[in-house]
């Protein structure tokens, strides 16, 4: 993770979660002379620190949120690659659902220009490789996306 923003500046922490408790240690401060307390995270994960000075235990909160914030992107992406795999699978269902094998179809190999090329579907959708939604056309030797296929019964912006 490289280039993230200030913890408290980025959304997916949620600081409400996380924050920092302090707890005086009078006999450690008594000898030191000087407050030192020990710090630890409302939400029970961190490792409480020694009794620090006050700049050491929000260095030590500091690290912690680093890991926080790494960890809180990750569940994003996760998220968010799940809505993705969850959008496609829909897309081969629907599909599925209106073009049974053998509809008539128009389909693109390279860009959607232009008249497409006439063929009917040979199989039913499929996610290929869990990222493109694709069917098998006549006349062609592999997938097609299914942005680049057009039931000819079916005009028109999908
Ligand atoms: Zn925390």
């Amino acid at each position: 993770m490289i280039d993230l923003p200030h913890y408290t500046d980025d959304p997916p922490v949620d600081l409400k979660a996380h924050r920092l408790l302090l707890d005086l240690d009078p006999v450690a401060s008594a000898q030191a002379g000087r407050d030192l307390q020990s710090g630890t995270c409302s939400c029970s994960t961190m490792t409480a620190t020694p009794p620090w000075d006050d700049s050491a235990v929000f260095e030590q909160f500091d690290a912690h949120m680093a890991d926080v914030q790494v960890d809180a992107h990750e569940a994003v992406a996760e998220a968010l690659e799940q809505a993705r795999q969850q959008a496609r699978q829909a897309v081969v269902t629907e599909w599925n659902a209106r073009v049974p094998v053998g509809t008539p179809v128009r389909y693109w190999t390279g860009a959607r220009q232009g008249e497409g090329k006439p063929s009917r579907t040979r199989t039913a959708a499929i996610v290929l490789s869990g990222h493109t939604p694709v069917v098998w056309v006549e006349g062609e030797g592999s997938f097609i996306a299914l942005t680049h296929v057009q039931p000819t019964d079916t005009e028109g912006p999908q």
